[in-house]
C-alpha cells in the first residue's frame, strides 16, 4: 500500500509532519538506499526499504488495543467538549488513528477494543455475526429467575424492539443485585434498556468480555495495552 513518506514517518514515531519535513530535508531518509527529501514522495513500506540514519523503520499498518475504559470518557475519536477514549492514548498510538469498536456509554467501564482495522471492527459489530459480549452489572432491585427466563426468551424494549435471547446469570440477588449478562447484539443502551423492560435499573455497568477475550484485569481504569497474538485469537 503506497503512502506519503511524511505520513509514514509521522506514523512510525518520527514526530509531527513539520518535524518529519525537517528530517527529510536533512537527507537522512532513504528509500531503497536512495535519499528522499520530498515529503510528497509515495512509498510502499511493505515492499520498499525505508531507513532513517540507515536504520530500517518498522512499519505496522494495523494496531489492536484493549482498554479498560473508565467512566467519564466517551467512546469517540474526538469531541469538542468531552474527553474521549482516544485522548487517553499516547501520541505514538493515536497517530495510527485507532477508533473504538462500538460504544460503551459514558458511565460504563471495562473492555473496549480500539483498532484502525475497519474489517475487524465490522466483523465484531455486524449483527449477522452474533459476537457475544459479556457484562457485569449492579442492579437496583431484586433480580429473579423470572428475569432470567424473560431474558432467555428476549424482552421487549420501550420502543417495541424485541431483543435476541440474552444469557442472564444472577451472581447475587438482593435489594442491589449483581449479575452477568451475555448478549449478541449492541443496540443503544441495550443492557440498561433490557433491565428497564423488567422494571429494574442498572446502577453500575462494566463490559468484561468480547467474544472469547476477557478484560485483562491487571489494566487499571484508563490503561490500555496492545493485544497479543493469543488475545487476538480469542477476539476473532
Ligand atoms: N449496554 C448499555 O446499556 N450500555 C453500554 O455501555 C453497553 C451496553
Amino acid at each position: 500500500m503506497f503512502m506519503r513518506i511524511d505520513k509514514l514517518l509521522a506514523h512510525t514515531g518520527f514526530g509531527s509532519r513539520k518535524e518529519v519535513k525537517q528530517l527529510l530535508k536533512s537527507g537522512c531518509v532513504k528509500v531503497d538506499d536512495v535519499a528522499v527529501k520530498d515529503s510528497k514522495v509515495q512509498v510502499d513500506p511493505q515492499k520498499q526499504k525505508v531507513t532513517v540514519y540507515d536504520e530500517v523503520i518498522e512499519y505496522k499498518e494495523y494496531i489492536y488495543l484493549m482498554m479498560n475504559k473508565p467512566a467519564g470518557v466517551i467512546s469517540a475519536t474526538e469531541d469538542a467538549h468531552q474527553e474521549t477514549v482516544v485522548d487517553l492514548l499516547t501520541d505514538q498510538d493515536a497517530v495510527l488513528e485507532p477508533f473504538p469498536v462500538g460504544r460503551l456509554d459514558k458511565d460504563t467501564e471495562g473492555l473496549l477494543i480500539l483498532t484502525n482495522n475497519g474489517q475487524l471492527s465490522h466483523m465484531l459489530l455486524s449483527p449477522k455475526k452474533h459476537v457475544p459480549k459479556t457484562y457485569y452489572a449492579k442492579i437496583s432491585g431484586v433480580v429473579t429467575e423470572e428475569d432470567v427466563l424473560a431474558f432467555k426468551q428476549g424482552v421487549i424494549l420501550e420502543d417495541g424492539y424485541e431483543t435476541k435471547p440474552g444469557e442472564l446469570t444472577i451472581l447475587h440477588s438482593g435489594e442491589q443485585s449483581e449479575i452477568e449478562l451475555v448478549i449478541t447484539e449492541g443496540k443503544f443502551h441495550q443492557v440498561k434498556r433490557m433491565f428497564q423492560a423488567v422494571g429494574k435499573e442498572v446502577v453500575y455497568l462494566k463490559r468484561t468480555k468480547m467474544n472469547h477475550l476477557p478484560l485483562d484485569e491487571t489494566l487499571a481504569l484508563g490503561e490500555y495495552k496492545e493485544l497479543s497474538a493469543e488475545e487476538m485469537a480469542q477476539l476473532t
